[in-house]
């Protein structure tokens, strides 16, 4: 079909929930995605931090292939190897002791403030409150967006989850005058990420785990974007010193087919029973073996330190932006290979003549640029793409 036809034919058919590029992609290798039209991009934005190794990495597809050959879906009234075998390498790699499986972010999000209220109930303790925060991101279904502090995605939607009270982030006293006895859980992100690229503070974090530990409080992490190398280390809380009792994981996870999963320390998950909770497709034979393959090559290939060492370079780039073109860039907040460049002004125009000169990325909380790029970008590529950048800035200001 023509480019232009898709683009017709999706207007009229797709459910009007995204403003997308006018573009269609059709075939990716690596750092690199081309469209209808044979044009190249480089990818600065991982399908939103999906694409950790890139795109048609060998191993990923090979695991997804003979999978798919041998064994599809198989419900969990079963085992089937590739999923034991990625629970246990999660919890290798990771302060958790027992994983359950889903399909997104927000299905992991929903199975944690599930679990935090039903982990008190086995107590016998009126325990139910969540303490979330302003500005956070969590999802889009009812308990997901009922946790999220950003009033444009609950507009019109109410009325939402009763039990939920919002902190200021990276303000510890505020998260004080909430806790009472009917608090369950705190849940965070360890970088605010769609609510602009905002990493929780080393000493609010290290208080934040004290303050519940106290209090008898379940610490969640939600690391559905942070996790799995994007910020230099497997997982963002690891720059820490501390852990989570609930962690929530997702985008990367799949390398790029759609699972969640949820991870929890044995403690923790004595709060679920046999028929709890459970999901159709979590950890399906495919993705779990798509995964594996995901999380061996991170680790065989160190990927995470590559995101570390790109991730700096990528920082000290953009920070020399800010001082080049003070009347646009103020700030950049990040750790890793999840960077944002703070605008003066609206960051989807910017955005748009991005994608004109070859270069995905995305924007974050309006004024946020947002780098995301595979885990396995070197330098040449950033180079490459701050001199795209530049020449998108350019048009920009001339306009
Ligand atoms: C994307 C995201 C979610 C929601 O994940 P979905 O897979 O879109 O449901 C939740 N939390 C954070 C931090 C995210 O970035």
């Amino acid at each position: 079909m023509q480019t232009f036809r898709i683009i017709q034919n999706g207007d009229d058919y797709l459910l009007p929930v995204y403003n997308r590029q006018k573009i269609v992609l059709m075939r990716g290798d690596g750092n690199y995605i081309y469209d209808s039209e044979r044009v190249v991009y480089l990818d600065f934005f991982s399908g939103i931090a999906v694409n950790g190794l890139g795109q048609a990495y060998p191993e990923v597809v090979n695991a997804i292939a003979d999978t798919a050959r041998k064994i599809g879906h198989v419900s969990n009234y079963y085992y089937n190897e590739p999923n034991v075998r990625l629970a246990k390498l999660l919890c290798e790699i990771s302060f958790a002791q027992k994983v359950f499986f889903c399909n997104s972010g927000a299905e992991a999000i929903e199975a944690s403030l599930k679990l935090a209220r039903k982990y008190f109930s086995r107590l016998g303790q009126d325990r139910f409150e969540i303490i979330s925060f302003d500005n956070s991101f969590h999802g889009r279904t009812y308990g997901a967006l009922s946790v999220t502090g950003q009033k444009k995605y609950q507009e019109g939607c109410g009325p939402l989850l009763p039990g939920i009270k919002f902190a200021t982030y990276n303000d510890i006293e505020s998260v004080k005058k909430l806790i009472g006895d009917k608090t369950a859980a705190v849940l965070l992100e360890t970088i605010q990420c769609e609510g602009g690229i905002h990493p929780a503070d080393q000493k609010f974090l290290k208080e934040l785990r004290d303050l519940t530990r106290e209090n008898g409080i379940l610490l969640i992490l939600d690391e559905v974007q942070t996790g799995l190398g994007r910020t230099g280390k497997m997982w963002a809380y690891e720059h820490y010193g501390i852990e989570p009792d609930i962690m929530t994981s997702a985008k990367a996870l799949g390398a790029g087919l759609p699972m969640g999963a949820m991870l929890v320390t044995n403690q923790v998950a004595q709060g679920f029973k046999p028929g709890d909770h459970a999901s159709t497709f979590g950890g399906n034979p495919i993705v779990s073996a798509a995964a594996v393959a995901n999380i061996e090559a991170i680790i065989l290939k160190d990927v995470v330190a590559n995101s570390a060492k790109q991730g700096e370079y990528l920082k000290s780039q953009l920070a020399a932006l800010i001082v080049e073109f003070p009347q646009l860039f103020t700030e950049v907040r990040g750790m890793g290979l999840v960077q944002g460049l703070q605008m003066t002004r609206d960051a989807s125009s910017l955005v748009q003549k991005c994608v004109r000169e070859g270069l995905l990325l995305g924007s974050a909380h309006a004024t946020v640029l947002r780098f995301l790029p595979p885990l396995i970008i070197g330098e040449e590529e950033i180079n490459l793409a701050m001199e795209k950048l530049r020449k998108a800035i350019a048009v920009e200001l001339q306009g």
